[in-house]
């Protein structure tokens, strides 16, 4: 018997109106590419989007058609998301960080009608604009007094908004039909779409509010430093609003003091960002000697956040959520929201707790198994590949049979790639990505436990561990570094002294190697791909004795 309730579709409109209804004096505040502050309200959020609206079906914009955007975060992004979403279109984020050859390849996939580009990213689309769709419409995303001088043709943000109407009856569709879609970064082969719908949005949304509650308390201030162009700013765009919260975009200023300074002006108590953005601003806060103003809520994620970085920001009043996911989860899968009973433990006993990934979100389902597909238990001990199922989990890639084919097991769960551990009270530890495991000898290292308590040494800013070739172990790890700045940088000997701590001999690197810079993905993770490259040449220390 089924029950006797309405039906209305979840639509990303809907989070709109919603918002406006219920918190019309929050605001939207962004550092502009023009490089000044600007302000909306939620009224006036709406407002703008629906002119956006208005002039997208103008340019031909119908149901199912992609739209690109190619934007640092701000309100002109926020429109675009919810303009192009409202009227059935999909906005198709573009990382601007990525490769020309990746950034042809998707667009050309995607097969967008328009991409409208902040005034900054003007130079990418000059050099690859020979290899993209003849018929493409580009939107420059400034005033007329603003836009740049270029060699495309391309139309005016705040010209085509202008003149059209405040007012839209937005249509309702199948809760199914796609809205958004982000590639992934491709560390191999092409980028892969992920297609979400407004059902697995709206769910997406309404989950993350009420994980990390800290975050969502309606009129406190919220800093999306996790950029709107990649896996849709970590759900924000639509919590946000769910929960009445003023956005604060930082724009293209996501180095330390920018971000301090603007964190400070603005109040921002919440604050969400990858590890690498979260160093630059601990030490603006170690130079400052204080924390921004009303500063009391971080997330983490995208990689895993380094034990020291949580300590320092709890020791500031700063309580960490550390989270984890990735595209094909909306992105958001676990969060590390502390259990009450956790309360009562000791500082250090938090800490370690908050160094895992915490636990799943509401709808996401965790399964971990062996290399014969068999199921593991979620004892803390057993480790296995880590599998997903949920309503927020990607059940195959835009227009990609072949990965469409892969990416599920036969019961249906997604393998995200990831080796983990889950313990009783459903705390995930993820180990490493499969293909960042060193194997020495027969036995793994997590590369990433390496490197957090590499980074805990204080004459370590940066460390990266990687597995290098040996004759005998198959593979030794060896730490890739950065010193911190004015540190005299540690030997080998000392460096194996300090991880003695927590690992047992043979899992200690053999070597350090010293760079300025430790490579990044588009997304701001250590790109160990790059890394591997740039040691092509990089001979064990065992081996050039001999040699
Ligand atoms: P991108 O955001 O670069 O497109 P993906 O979606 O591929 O990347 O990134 C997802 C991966 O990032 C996860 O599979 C995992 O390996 C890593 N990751 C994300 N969050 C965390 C975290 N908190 N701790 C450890 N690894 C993480």
């Amino acid at each position: 018997m089924k029950g006797m309730m309405m039906h209305q579709p979840l639509l990303v409109s809907e989070i709109l109106e919603f918002g406006v209804g219920a918190y019309p004096r929050a605001e939207i505040v962004s550092v502009r590419t023009e490089g000044d502050i600007h302000r909306e309200t939620y009224v006036e959020f709406r407002d703008r989007t629906v002119q956006l609206a208005h002039a997208l079906k103008k340019h031909g914009v119908e149901l199912g058609d992609r739209v690109a955007t190619l934007a640092w975060n701000g309100y002109r992004h926020m429109e675009l998301y919810y303009g192009i979403s409202g009227i059935g279109g999909i906005c198709h984020t573009i990382n601007p960080r990525l490769s020309a050859e990746q950034f042809i390849y998707i667009v050309n996939h995607a097969e967008d009608k328009l991409l409208f580009l902040d005034t900054t990213f003007v130079p990418i689309i000059e050099a690859v604009k020979d290899h993209l769709p003849k018929d493409l419409v580009y939107v420059i995303m400034t005033d007329r007094a603003h836009m740049p001088e270029t060699s495309f043709d391309a139309l005016c943000y705040e010209e085509m908004l202008e003149g059209q109407p405040t007012e839209i009856e937005w249509p309702v569709f199948d809760e199914n039909t796609a809205c958004g879609l982000c590639y992934t970064s491709g560390t191999t082969g092409n980028p892969k779409g992920a297609l979400y719908s407004h059902r697995s949005t709206y769910l997406h949304a309404m989950m993350i509010s009420v994980m990390q509650t800290t975050t969502f308390q309606e009129g406190a201030s919220v800093l999306p430093v996790v950029p709107l162009f990649h896996v849709n700013a970590w759900g924000l765009p639509y919590s946000s609003l769910i929960s009445g919260l003023n956005m604060v975009m930082p724009g293209p200023a996501m180095d330390g003091p920018s971000l301090f300074k603007l964190m400070d002006e603005e109040k921002v108590f919440s604050a969400w960002g990858v590890p690498t953005i979260w160093q630059g601003l601990l030490a603006e806060i170690k130079k400052q000697g204080r924390k921004p103003e009303n500063f009391g809520d971080v997330v983490v994620g995208g990689s895993a956040a380094p034990r020291s970085m949580i300590e320092a920001f709890e020791k500031l009043d700063v309580s960490v959520g550390h989270a984890w996911g990735m595209t094909e989860m909306s992105p958001v899968g676990t969060h590390g929201i502390m259990p009450k009973w956790m309360e009562e433990e000791s500082f250090e006993t938090r800490i370690d707790y908050k160094s895992l990934q915490g636990r799943r979100c509401l709808g996401v389902e965790l399964k971990l198994v062996d290399e014969d597909g068999n199921r593991l238990p979620h004892d803390g001990k057993a480790v296995g590949e880590l599998f997903v199922r949920g309503n927020t989990v990607v059940s195959g890639y835009f227009r990609n049979e072949e990965a469409s084919e892969k990416a599920l097991d036969a019961d249906g769960w997604f393998g995200t790639g990831d080796v983990a551990s889950i313990d009783k009270d459903g705390f995930l530890s993820i180990q490493d990505r499969a293909k960042d495991l060193i194997k020495s000898g027969g036995e793994w290292i997590s590369s990433i436990d390496l490197e957090n308590l590499a980074m805990a040494h204080p004459a370590i800013a940066q460390a990266a561990a990687i597995g290098v070739k040996h004759p005998r172990w198959d593979e030794r790890p060896i730490l890739v570094a950065v010193a911190a700045e004015g540190a005299e940088k540690p030997s080998i000997e000392e460096m194996r002294d300090h991880l003695s701590s927590e690992f047992a001999k043979w899992q200690l690197p053999d070597d350090i190697v010293w760079v300025d810079a430790i490579p990044l993905t588009a997304t701001g993770k250590f790109s160990k791909l790059n890394l591997r490259k740039e040691l092509a040449d990089y001979v064990h220390p065992e081996l050039r004795e001999t040699a």
